[in-house]
């Protein structure tokens, strides 16, 4: 079993070829990096232009670094949401035009489920039921996966999600923005004094499970301006005394922002062993989970809860190809696949594509838990 995996939900093209046994033959992702930090955001449409100019070569580099044509797939894996359908299509468009001139099954992918079932690629003592925890650039979910393709949401974030405010925070803090925020504010932090501003945690009187960061990024943005930081200049240029408050900033963000993490992720425990006293893992994926910090502060509470961390390493919890192909290989394992698209599929079929898709149904009893 081979399966192709292709990924353009939002701004990385990416594609990667693994074998059914877990083997990753190829992985291929190219970033819109440097349109973002040029333009400050993610534009659909340029985004999609971006997409539709890289997608046949980088499908194309995923099969010879692997070493197999088109011919050789078992399948064809392919994310159809959430995320912009503008972005979304390009990649839809390329696995069923690839699918329908091989003869190929085609397996519809959710996006947050492959960031989530990447886990069990590395880690394959991971067995159903566990907990995940999902923190990405436009995600924040506290999962309680029972089985495959049967999720129970916990909790998510009711504004922005962690990796929007460390993108937001950055930005204010004028960090070289070629990569993600991400990346550069937590090299930042490390000079910074984390308890150097005190901001407050967010929804401590919310008793539940969900997440709330857009009254951080706005303490964030105050502190910014009563330190006379000036983003237009960037942090290379910046004064040592400049450069050590905006280190402090950054520290002090982190600080919170996972700390919130931390205190949501033991009272989901808590809730989630009511359902499922069997859990062994935390899982923690999304491109926040690449943060250091972030796996040392959850190593922690996962200790404390008598619980195992799985975190895939970094370049598995950002967008990439392989988490597509993996979750690919375990649908098809259990027969949930679509036939071959025809080899003449006309442009303007009209694609299936979820936009907004939530993973599996709330937690019910969530709302009188929190009282
Ligand atoms: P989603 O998965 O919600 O659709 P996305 O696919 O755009 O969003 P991912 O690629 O999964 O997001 O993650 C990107 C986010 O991860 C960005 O917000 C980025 O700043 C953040 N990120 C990446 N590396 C780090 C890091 N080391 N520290 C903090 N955040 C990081
Ligand atoms: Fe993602």
């Amino acid at each position: 079993l081979v399966v192709l995996g292709i990924e353009t939900s939002c701004d990385d093209t990416a594609a990667a070829v693994v074998r059914g046994n877990g083997e990753i033959l190829s992985q291929v992702v190219s970033s819109q990096a440097d349109l973002l930090a040029k333009y400050g955001g993610v534009a659909p449409k340029m985004a999609e232009e971006a997409h539709s100019q890289v997608i046949d070569q980088v499908v194309q580099e995923a099969l010879d670094k692997a070493n197999l044509t088109a011919r050789n797939l078992s399948a064809v894996a392919v994310t159809i949401g959430p995320g912009l359908s503008l972005c979304l299509r390009v990649g839809v468009r390329k696995a069923r035009k690839l699918a329908g001139s091989f003869n190929l099954p085609i397996i519809s992918i959710h996006h947050m489920e492959a960031h989530c079932l990447v886990a069990r690629l590395i880690e394959r003592e991971l067995e159903f039921p566990f907990m995940a925890l999902l923190i990405s650039g436009g995600h924040n979910l506290l999962i309680l996966a029972h089985d495959l393709g049967h999720y129970i949401q916990l909790g998510t974030t009711i504004d922005d999600a962690i990796g929007e405010a460390y993108d937001k925070t950055a930005k204010w803090l004028g960090l070289d923005m070629s990569r993600s925020g991400g990346p550069a504010l937590e090299e930042l932090a490390r000079e910074g004094d984390a308890e150097s501003i005190k901001f407050s945690t967010p929804m401590k009187q919310h008793r539940d499970c969900n997440f709330s960061y857009a009254g951080l990024k706005t303490q964030v943005r105050l502190a910014i301006g009563s330190h006379n930081i000036n983003a237009e200049i960037p942090i290379s240029s910046a004064s040592s005394q400049d450069r050590r408050s905006r280190a402090d900033i950054a520290a002090s963000f982190q600080r919170v922002a996972v700390l919130h993490l931390e205190e949501r992720c033991d009272r989901a425990i808590e809730w989630a062993r009511k359902i499922e006293p069997s859990i062994k893992h935390l899982v923690v994926s999304g491109g926040v989970a690449s943060n250091q910090y972030v796996r040392a502060r959850l190593e922690h509470v996962v200790k404390k809860n008598n619980l195992q961390l799985v975190c895939p390493p970094p370049k598995l919890c950002t967008d990439n190809g392989v988490m597509v192909a993996w979750t690919g290989i375990e649908h098809f394992c259990m027969g949930r696949f679509d036939p071959p698209p025809p080899a003449d599929e006309h442009e303007d079929y009209v694609y299936d594509l979820r936009p907004r898709w939530p993973l599996g149904e709330e937690y019910a009893e969530g709302r009188s838990e929190a009282r």
